[in-house]
């Protein structure tokens, strides 16, 4: 994500580029002009090579704009629908909750044990943390146990507080064998809509908390960056905007997110939920760019592998993620998804579910 914070700049620092470029290409072209020990052969060879130049930066010029755009497409962009309505208090804005995307999803509470020994199975794991400790001794509940990756086990209690209670279990009983942890979640993000690209990015931060009364009440100097952090910047259909993605606090998304805006210089700018994901278009599945992509390609359509949607004239739809589910389900309890749609539907399960994951592994501080 680091990388993407050049983006801020990207057109600002291209255009003076081109600028600075253009300056010495008058300047070449008055020389060529003047010189007159110069034969007219290296004259128009000189000009030739100008002219090559000056077609590399705009090739350049073009390839950035193609990556900041593919950038642009393969973020979904989570809107929040609600309409800007007068100023509100501090206190008021504490009170409530609008925002829909984040409301349903629900909390859950887990820690992860992983094995410390070499050839140690998650079910030894398991094995073990059963004979070993007694729910019923530690007074918490216990929601599922499933095994993960890596031969680790995850664990999802019913509290925060029960989660802390047998990570301790774990890590003082059967330390030899195996290390619990509470997984770190990640901080949200919101996105701020077209910001004019003319701000002061240097001292954006700064200057969003002095307009913005009610940050001040949580926002110091010491925290600034546990509470607002620039990420990186995606282009808006208007040239001259973009939309700007910052990491916030819980608390500090809270309040920008029921306040719906921030002020930034002259401009009232709409707020957001932000959440971020990846999407790869050449196989349509998920956590992977389409660069680094080395399935073979679908049709988002029909899920077929031999055309792309563009040429697709199937008359039916086929969801290739939700068919990719349906191929692993062994259970036969488990009904398995209807994957009569495209691929890209917002409301594809595998796509929800996917979703949800981003929701659980984010802290909302709910
Ligand atoms: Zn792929
Ligand atoms: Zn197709
Ligand atoms: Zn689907």
């Amino acid at each position: 994500m680091e990388s993407q914070q050049i983006f801020i700049n990207i057109n600002t620092k291209t255009k003076c580029l081109i600028n600075r470029f253009n300056e010495r290409k008058t300047k070449i072209i008055d020389i060529i002009k003047t010189n007159k020990n110069m034969t007219k052969t290296s004259k128009t060879d000189l000009n030739k090579l100008l002219e090559e130049i000056e077609n590399l930066f705009k090739e350049q010029n073009n390839l950035l704009l193609e990556e900041n755009k593919s950038k642009q497409r393969i973020i979904e962009l989570q809107t929040n629908t609600q309409t800007i309505t007068k100023s509100k208090s501090f206190a008021e804005i504490l009170k409530q909750d609008n925002n829909n995307v984040i409301k349903n999803k629900k909390t859950s509470h887990v820690i992860t044990v992983y094995p410390k020994n070499e050839g140690m199975t998650s079910e030894d794991i398991k094995k073990e943390i059963k004979t070993k400790l007694n729910p019923i001794d530690l007074k918490i509940g216990i929601n599922k146990i499933k095994n993960i990756s890596r031969n680790g086990l995850i664990i999802e209690c019913d509290s925060q507080n029960d989660c802390e209670l047998l990570k301790n279990e774990i890590n003082t009983k059967i330390s030899d064998d195996c290390e619990a942890k509470i997984p770190i979640k990640k901080k949200p993000k919101i996105i701020v809509y077209n910001v004019p690209k003319l701000i002061d990015n240097e001292n954006i931060i700064n200057n969003i908390i002095k307009q913005n009364n009610s940050l001040n009440q949580i926002i110091n100097e010491e925290n600034i960056d546990q509470n607002l952090k620039f990420k990186f910047s995606l282009n808006a259909k208007n040239p001259n905007l973009q939309h700007l993605i910052f990491e916030t606090s819980p608390e500090v998304r809270k309040l920008i997110i029921n306040s719906n805006y921030l002020n930034i210089e002259w401009n009232r700018c709409k707020c957001a939920d932000f959440i971020s994901i990846i999407r790869c278009y050449n196989c349509f599945g998920f956590g992977h760019f389409k660069r680094d992509c080395t399935a073979e390609s679908h049709c988002s359509h029909c899920a077929s592998t031999d055309h792309n949607h563009q040429s697709c004239n199937k008359n039916y739809k086929k969801c290739i993620n939700c068919e990719k589910f349906n191929s692993k389900i062994k259970n036969p309890n488990i009904k398995p998804l209807n994957t009569n749609h495209d691929c890209l539907n917002k409301s594809c399960p595998t796509y929800e579910f996917v979703k949800n994951k981003v929701l659980e592994k984010t802290d909302y501080g709910l």
